[in-house]
Formats: structure tokens, C-alpha cells, sequence
């Protein structure tokens, strides 16, 4: 099975609800960055976050992105995805080792450190939307439901949660995003935190073999559950060597001149999937020719 999103509303459209598993594009995240295993989780949950986020998203173009910036040691998060879940991401240093917090449970809140959460809609406007707000927890979930509260003023839930093997590969990743509308009468807002309380991580509701219908119809089944549809979903880059080019020639005649001076190849990889793009001198100089255009 591999990765989907269900988009779904409940309680006569009173509440929209988003669902993924995400296991093989967190386990593609893994191997590509070489995470160590909170640096997979910090990074799973956010792709999983951004994925379905990525697909509430109307236009072809439109592009998400969640930025995290934490004083702890992996430094930050970068996530893009855009309307059709296809999403990339990296962490800022991807090999770090923190121990295990006094859950026992992997310490993505200490590796992340206080911060900033910052999410921008790039919907093809003059100026993308940019909305930022303080980290609460550092786990994600919680610091997403506080943005869409206070910088969107949209009430939601977010669960996120990736469980990794012993061999530290991915064993389950996924995540939900609950939200609510304006006119959500208030027994049903009340019954809906009720069951949020009372619900499983959603990583051991996908161990015990639930599908994203199953963990929406567990949560909202009780409100009359309508799966509208499902959105594949897989981390894809979309770099290429004409791409990586352009973002030479933006850098300016003067500083490729400089680059040609030295007389070395240059090797410029990609931050989101680590593709390395080498350019000789000869390749050089003829970007410095396209430049000068
Ligand atoms: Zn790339």
C-alpha cells in the first residue's frame, strides 16, 4: 500500500477532516537525508503536515511551505509540497542524537528547542501568504494546531506521529488534521474533543492495520463520516539541471566570472533531495554567456 491522503467532512459539513499515511515518502525522506531516528521523526511528522496542507490547496501552481526554527540541535525544518501532496523536505542537521524523553519516546520537542513556525502560501499572487507563530511544544501536531488557531483563526486538531523499526527504518507514519467551521454548533464541538481525548496515537492506530478511512471514521464516525476523496501522496523533487542554472545565472556575472577564475568545477546540490549538479569550467562560461543576455 503506498501513500494517500482522505478528505472527508462530518457533521453536516460542520467539521473537515484530512488523513494520511505516509510511511514510504518518510521512509524515502530517511534514506535520502540519512536521519537519525528523531531527526526522522521531526521530519515525517512535518512532511505528513505538509502533505495534507499541500492539498487543501486549489491551484496547479500554489506551493506550501513550513518552516521551523528551533534553538535545539537540529536547527530547523524546511517543507514544501504543492496542491497534489507531492512533497519534499530536509532538516538542518540530520545526524543528530539527543536521548529519549521521559516517555521513553523519541525527543523531537528537545531536538527542536524554542522557536518559530512560519507557513507560507505561495497561491500565485503578487506576495505569498505568510503566516508565523511561536512554537508551544516542538512536537509539531501541537504547534500546528496552534497556528491554525491564532494565525488563521480556524479552531482544528493535528495528531502526527511516525513509528520507526528497531532497525530504525520506518514502520508507520501518518497524521490527521481536524477542522472545524465557524458555525459548529457546540455539542458537537463538545462531543468531538471528548472523543479527541479519548483516541490512540494515530501511529498505533496505523500499526493495528487502520487505514486513514478507519482513523477518520474511528474519530467522526459518530457524526455521519464523508469521505469526499483520496489524494496520492510521495515525496518528489522537482529540481533539475536547468533549474539549478538559473538560480546560478540569478547570482550575477561578477560572482560566475569569480567561480571561472578559480578555475574548478562546482558542485551545487539540491537541499530537498540531495541531487548533485556539477558544472565545469566550459559549462561555466556558457551560463556566464546566458547571463549576460
Ligand atoms: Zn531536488
Amino acid at each position: 500500500m503506498s501513500d494517500y491522503i482522505v478528505r472527508a467532512t462530518a457533521a453536516d459539513n460542520q467539521i473537515r477532516a484530512f488523513a494520511i499515511t505516509s510511511r514510504d515518502l518518510v521512509e524515502k525522506a530517511r534514506q535520502i537525508h540519512n536521519t537519525s531516528p528523531v531527526a526522522t521523526a521531526a521530519l515525517g511528522r512535518t512532511l505528513s503536515a505538509g502533505a495534507m496542507m499541500g492539498s487543501m490547496m486549489k491551484g496547479e501552481q500554489d506551493l506550501l511551505t513550513l518552516q521551523i526554527r528551533g534553538d535545539g540541535p537540529l536547527g530547523g525544518i524546511t517543507v514544501t509540497a504543492d496542491s497534489k501532496a507531492q512533497v519534499k523536505g530536509y532538516v538542518n542537521e540530520p545526524a543528530v542524537l539527543i536521548p529519549a524523553n521521559a516517555k521513553g519516546k523519541l525527543d523531537v520537542s528537545g531536538a527542536i528547542g524554542r522557536g518559530m513556525l512560519q507557513v507560507i502560501r505561495d497561491l500565485g499572487m503578487k506576495e505569498p501568504y505568510a503566516g508565523q507563530t511561536e512554537l508551544q511544544t516542538g512536537e509539531i501536531a501541537e504547534d500546528l494546531t496552534y497556528y491554525f488557531a491564532t494565525s488563521e483563526q480556524i479552531p482544528s486538531s493535528v495528531g502526527l506521529g511516525v513509528l520507526l523499526n528497531r532497525d530504525n527504518t520506518v514502520r508507520q507514519a501518518g497524521g490527521f488534521i481536524i477542522q472545524l467551521m465557524p458555525y459548529t454548533e457546540e455539542k458537537v464541538i463538545d462531543a468531538l474533543e471528548k472523543r479527541l481525548a479519548a483516541m490512540s496515537s494515530v501511529t498505533e492506530l496505523l500499526d493495528r492495520g487502520l487505514s486513514p478511512e478507519g482513523i477518520l471514521e474511528d474519530l467522526l464516525g459518530e457524526f455521519g463520516l464523508t469521505v469526499n476523496d483520496t489524494v496520492p501522496a510521495a515525496f518528489s523533487c522537482s529540481c533539475s539541471r536547468e533549474r539549478v542554472e538559473k538560480a546560478i545565472i540569478s547570482i550575477g556575472s561578477k560572482e560566475i566570472r569569480d567561480m571561472i577564475r578559480d578555475g574548478k568545477p562546482i558542485e551545487v546540490k539540491c537541499h530537498f533531495c540531495n541531487e548533485a549538479y556539477t558544472f565545469t569550467i566550459e559549462d561555466l562560461k556558457e551560463i556566464l554567456n546566458k547571463a549576460k543576455r
